[in-house]
């Protein structure tokens, strides 16, 4: 199928799930990941009005970075390592995994404006997951401060790899959970409005648990 036809399928499961939690298909940013495809089929995703694309790697991103001209807000979802900060600043409008001081700092001190960033939780304590555990995102959050040039807007997290929905809508409503006990600190480095969460197999479920941005690779450009 092409991008546009598995679109029109997303878009019509976006409006399904706001529906039954009465939010709008608006409140809804669709991340386009094109870690899986080539340049070209990159531009699809943007020839269909998908502006906002996601990398997993700083290779990828900057390779597709070199190779569109587009207007495109980039987003990093990966694992990101500090060395490899000062390649991804400047290309991107948000950095989806915080989950170290270390990045931070060198955020800090290597971007020449804020930075927006989503922390990244790993709710299901998987091993093989990223992120840091529920109980120590305030005082991590809390640390950011130090950091001028960091702004939290968000917080990320994965399902875990299960087909247990119930399992998967927990961890979600878990992530909701602490956005609120965040909020509460009220901390102006730390607005942290938005829900980063839901990729193709559970982005509904992650919708009607308040998703703001969902990360879809697979079910938009075809595996
Ligand atoms: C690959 C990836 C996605 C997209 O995964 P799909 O299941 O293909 O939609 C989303 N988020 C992150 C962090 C990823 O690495």
């Amino acid at each position: 199928m092409s991008v546009s036809e598995n679109l029109q399928i997303i878009q019509s499961n976006i409006t399904r799930a706001c529906d039954k939690v009465n939010r709008q298909p608006a409140e809804i940013t669709i991340i386009g990941i094109t870690k899986y495809v080539d340049v070209e089929k990159t531009k699809e995703l943007y020839d269909v009005g998908i502006t906002n694309l996601g990398e997993n790697r700083p290779e990828g991103l900057l390779h597709k970075i070199t190779n569109i001209d587009e207007e495109v807000s980039w987003h990093f979802v990966g694992t990101l390592q500090s060395r490899k900060v000062k390649d991804v600043l400047g290309h991107v409008s948000a950095i989806h995994s915080l989950d170290r001081v270390s990045i931070a700092k060198e955020i800090n001190k290597r971007a020449s404006t804020v930075m927006d960033c989503f922390v990244q939780v790993n709710v299901s304590e998987e091993d093989a997951k990223h992120g840091l555990k529920v109980d120590e995102v305030v005082s991590f959050i809390e640390q950011l401060q130090a950091y001028e040039l960091v702004r939290v807007v968000g917080l990320m997290t994965m399902a875990p790899n299960t087909d247990d929905k119930s399992a998967i809508r927990s961890v979600f409503r878990r992530l909701a959970e602490v956005r609120e006990e965040v909020q509460q600190q009220r901390y102006p480095h730390a607005p942290c409005e938005f829900l980063s969460m839901g990729m193709s197999n559970d982005y509904e479920i992650a919708i009607e648990e308040g998703a703001t941005h969902i990360r879809v690779g697979s079910k938009l450009v075809g595996n």
